[in-house]
């Protein structure tokens, strides 16, 4: 007899899915079942790709995109809405939309507006997707609340100031939110990787600091969205119950 596959009957959301991390375990998740919503900011065209790459072979439509910009209430609010039309109650949050100003400046020279912008996506999106989620992902057990936060929280690199303090604050909610959540069978967590080869990594860096990033890790490589993934969909498992209230630090050993 076929085995089952774990996410089997699982809905999932998974916001800033259009790229990057996030396109991956999207990815990750419908391969082990999974019904998903792909969540994105401006997108569109990358959106469709990962929904029609998921559908693709299929009879019964498995993905759906929805345009919201997580930093707003109503946005995250109507992605959820999207994701009981197209696929009855969800289970399963993914929040891994997240920006981070290419920039790099020092906390002296960071605006008011770059501070708020940082802030305004990383922290209260993460808020408001996990308060969403919290109120609607389904009670009783297979609920999953997974927020990205970064390793850099622990590495403390300069330039990453309002990034790392907004990661920092994502993670503490998260471990609260996990112990509120007593009593629904709700499970609340953060992955935090490491450098990882993505738009997001490489905006800004040369091609010198990227290599010297690279060679910091034990590995002596970057991180791939694909080393992210299976962490993701392991939590998102009935296997990965008893891992509640973490920071799973995902980086090859990166200082
Ligand atoms: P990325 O390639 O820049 O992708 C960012 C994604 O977030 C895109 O899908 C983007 O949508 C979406 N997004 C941005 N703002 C949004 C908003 N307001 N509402 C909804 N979606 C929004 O980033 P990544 O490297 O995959 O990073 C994914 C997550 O991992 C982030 O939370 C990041 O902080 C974290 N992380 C990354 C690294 C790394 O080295 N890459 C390391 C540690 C942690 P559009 O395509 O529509 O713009």
């Amino acid at each position: 007899m076929a085995e089952k596959s774990s996410l089997e009957d699982r809905v999932a959301i998974v916001t800033g899915a259009s790229r990057g991390i996030g396109r991956e375990i999207a990815l990750h998740l419908a391969r082990k079942g999974a019904k998903v919503v792909i969540n994105y900011a401006g997108n569109a065209e990358k959106a469709e790709e990962v929904a029609s790459t998921i559908n693709k072979g299929t009879d019964t439509v498995r993905a759906v995109t929805c345009k919201a910009d997580i930093s707003k209430a109503i946005e995250v609010r109507k992605l959820f809405d999207a994701a009981e039309e197209a696929f009855g109650a969800v289970h399963i949050l993914v929040n891994c939309a997240g920006v981070l100003d290419p920039k790099y400046p020092p906390l002296v020279d960071t605006s008011e507006e770059a501070w708020d912008s940082t802030f305004n996506v990383n922290c209260k999106g993460a808020f408001l997707c996990s308060r969403e989620a919290a109120n609607r992902v389904v009670k009783g057990g297979g609920g999953r609340i997974t927020n990205l936060s970064s390793s850099v929280v622990g590495s403390v690199r300069v330039g990453y100031g309002p990034y790392a303090a907004s990661k920092a604050a994502v993670e503490t909610m998260t471990k609260i939110l996990a112990r509120e959540l007593r009593g629904t069978k709700i499970t609340a967590n953060c992955v935090a990787p490491g450098p990882v080869a993505t738009e997001m990594f490489f905006a800004g860096k040369s091609d010198a600091l990227v290599e010297r990033i690279a060679k910091e890790v034990p590995l002596e490589r970057l991180g791939e969205v694909s080393d992210v993934a299976p962490v993701v969909a392991f939590l998102a498992s009935d296997e990965g119950e008893w891992v509640n209230a973490q920071v799973v630090r995902v980086n090859g050993g990166a200082p």
